[in-house]
């Protein structure tokens, strides 16, 4: 029987060995929605199969996200509790102290993380915050953890500043397509996002970027938000895939669910175009059932956030997830030098029981 233009397509993707070279950077939204468009069980299967070609399929990296200056942002992103145009009721805090963060992030490593994202609702750093926010960096690396921020629109300088300070990650994402941006966004253009990731990867540091979905877009946002990204000159390294979690205040606190499919499908379609980045299940994890994310994590997404909550957003306990985990049979991705997996479980397991209360650590969406 002759192949499909789809299957044509997708096998492509799949068969090659995905040197850099061959990681496809010229994606259409036509050649996307024909990969949304295939049978579910088709896509999974396509899906699980790029990513055993290049990751452990029972591993997912561990990431904490500590909001490190909360609320009181200029910005207009209709999905924020943390904008000040917005009438929520999340506290606003100023910059963290130095050594708090550095403690937080003490917690993090001790629960398993192996790297520590500090977020922060700014338009932009200013520059009475960078020696603050570079002495954090410094400080989160001594620890041995990877070091992950997000602070809003960078320049060239403020890059090769926090490169320089040991930053690994940055975390800007570009939130949805260029067709849809408008109206969640105005107050910057996506033009800005895309320079933002430029600086970042001029100076040297690795890419975190990714999306929210469920924001009432339609399949062909979702696919020319996954072109914009897979074709990514390097594509980032981390694609964080976050369900739109509905904040009371917010322009977006009535819209429309989306489809759970749905959103299995936008992790699937992120696993196949972007076949070695870590995909992030990210804000909306504590909306979906333990299937919900094993199905998630069948498509493809390897990495989570731990900690109670996301920025402003709900995240589920650390130790539901460690249970989780146990039950699916999933490893953590660990720095923790230990070749014993049970005892690492354990470690973690322990840990997680001892933090479970604590609020300090925060997801963004
Ligand atoms: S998403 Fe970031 S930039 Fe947008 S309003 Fe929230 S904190 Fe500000």
């Amino acid at each position: 029987m002759a192949l499909s233009s789809s299957d044509t397509l997708t096998n492509s993707v799949i068969n090659n060995d995905s040197t850099e070279s061959e990681i496809k950077h010229d994606w259409t939204i036509e050649q996307v929605k024909t990969l949304f468009d295939l049978p579910f069980n088709d896509l999974m299967f396509k899906a699980q199969t790029v990513h055993r070609q290049h990751f452990n399929a029972n591993e997912v990296q561990v990431s904490t996200l500590l909001s490190i200056k909360t609320g009181a942002c200029p910005e207009d992103c209709k999905y924020c509790s943390q904008s000040a145009r917005y009438k929520t009721d999340i506290e606003k805090e100023r910059l963290m102290e130095v050594d708090k963060v550095l403690e937080a992030a003490k917690k993090a490593k001790d629960m398993g993380s192996t790297r520590f994202c500090m977020g922060a609702a700014w338009r932009n750093p200013k520059a009475r915050d960078m020696p603050y926010v570079l002495d954090m960096v410094k400080g989160v690396k001594e620890l041995g953890l990877e070091t992950c921020m997000t602070l809003g629109m960078l320049s060239e300088e403020q890059a090769q500043q926090l490169n320089a300070a040991g930053l690994d990650y940055y975390n800007h994402n570009l939130d949805t397509s260029p067709e849809n941006y408008n109206n969640i966004i105005t107050t910057r253009t996506f033009q800005d996002r895309l320079d933002t990731l430029d600086n970042v990867r001029t100076a040297g540091m690795k890419v975190c970027s990714g999306g929210i979905v469920g924001m009432g877009e339609g399949k062909s946002d979702r696919a020319s938000l996954l072109a914009q990204l897979a074709n990514l000159t390097p594509q980032p390294e981390s694609v964080p895939i976050n369900m739109l979690v509905k904040m009371e205040g917010t322009p977006l606190s009535e819209v429309d669910d989306l489809d759970s499919f749905d959103f299995v499908r936008c992790i699937a379609v992120a696993r196949i175009m972007m076949p070695k980045s870590h995909v992030r299940l990210s804000a909306g994890r504590s909306a979906m059932n333990e299937q919900m994310q094993a199905m998630c994590f069948l498509a493809g997404a390897n990495s989570i956030f731990y900690g109670c909550k996301l920025l402003t957003a709900e995240n589920p306990e650390t130790n539901q997830d460690i249970a989780l985990f146990e039950k699916l049979g999933i490893n953590t991705e660990t720095i923790i030098d230990n070749n014993d997996e049970q005892q690492v479980t354990k470690q973690l397991y322990t840990a997680a029981v001892d933090q479970q209360h604590q609020d300090i650590f925060y997801n963004a969406q």
